[in-house]
């Protein structure tokens, strides 16, 4: 909600919005843009994630003939990319082409928290770049629900009634507020833990069975399947044995280290995986591959 309303206040009908192509504003917001903006949703091919040069290339020259741009969305970390961190720079940049362009920006920052602690940047400093920063409390950060959208006052404020057009005006929020004040204190600081922890369950699983894990950035491991194996059937042994994993395609499954796993516990969850990865491949180890 808070994204789609971001994308209402920035975005005009009848014009499209540009984003990653693997952008949650597009797969996992059920074509709200569409409905609720009236927008047209433009996927810019990444490297792995949308960069300046791919953003410039996508932008189309003003003419009678195509639609004209309104927004460009930026989504860091990246989800669908494994927790890719776009850093502080290539953010600038693409800021640069949006604005010689007169676009505005909007940040999907669910997952701002790990970019921050990722890149040794600070919130304040990722958050800069953009007109709008969506921030939520419920991944890395473990509140039960919550989001936030930043941005000038005024947009905002207008952005109240946008929010209670979509259904989520609340008088009672003031208990998830105070879940994310904890959240910031006691949370905030402690997230490099999960990508520590990240980095020790892609060292276990990589190779294993001809998987190959992504090189995780921040806490999300994605591991891709050799075609003989089916990444439903892993996740599904390993829900068996306790271990919770999602399939993201039939070949990729993901993993996400958070504050309610401990070390000792990824540590388990990973020789799960391995175990079962084993199991259903067939042989052992490869040599392991970073790419
Ligand atoms: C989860 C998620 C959202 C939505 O966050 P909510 O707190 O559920 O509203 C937006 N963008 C990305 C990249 C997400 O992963």
């Amino acid at each position: 909600m808070a994204n789609q309303t971001a994308v209402w206040l920035l975005s005009r009908p009848g014009t499209e919005i540009l984003l990653d192509a693997g952008a949650h504003i597009l797969h996992y917001e059920m074509a709200g843009a569409a409905a609720l903006a009236g927008v047209q949703v433009r996927p810019v091919a990444g490297n792995p994630v949308m960069d300046a040069a791919a953003l410039s290339a996508a932008i189309r020259p003003t003419s009678p003939h195509v639609p004209r741009a309104s927004l460009v969305c930026l989504e860091n970390t990246h989800n669908g990319a494994g927790g890719r961190v776009t850093s502080l720079a290539a953010m600038r940049e693409i800021c640069d082409i949006a604005r010689a362009n007169e676009l505005p920006v909007h940040l999907d920052g669910a997952r701002l928290w790990n970019a921050a602690a990722a890149s040794h940047e600070t919130l304040a400093a990722l958050a800069s770049i953009a007109d709008t920063v969506m921030v939520s409390f419920s991944k890395g950060l473990g509140c039960p629900v919550g989001a936030a959208l930043a941005g000038p006052r005024d947009l905002i404020a207008e952005g109240w009634s946008v929010r209670k057009r979509f259904g989520g005006g609340m008088r009672q929020s003031g208990i998830l507020a105070a879940a994310a004040l904890h959240a910031l204190d006691a949370h905030l600081p402690r997230i490099a833990e999960d990508h520590a922890s990240a980095k020790i369950y892609a060292s276990i699983v990589d190779g294993v069975a001809g998987a190959r894990v992504v090189a995780p950035d921040t806490n999300i491991i994605m591991l891709d399947l050799p075609a003989s194996i089916d990444a439903f059937a892993v996740v599904a042994e390993c829900r068996r044995r306790d271990v919770l994993l999602t399939p993201w395609s039939a070949s990729r499954i993901r993993a996400v280290t958070h504050l309610d796993v401990s070390e000792s516990a990824v540590r388990q969850a990973a020789a799960t995986a391995a175990e079962v990865l084993e199991h259903m491949g067939g042989g052992g180890r490869v040599q392991s591959k970073r790419h």
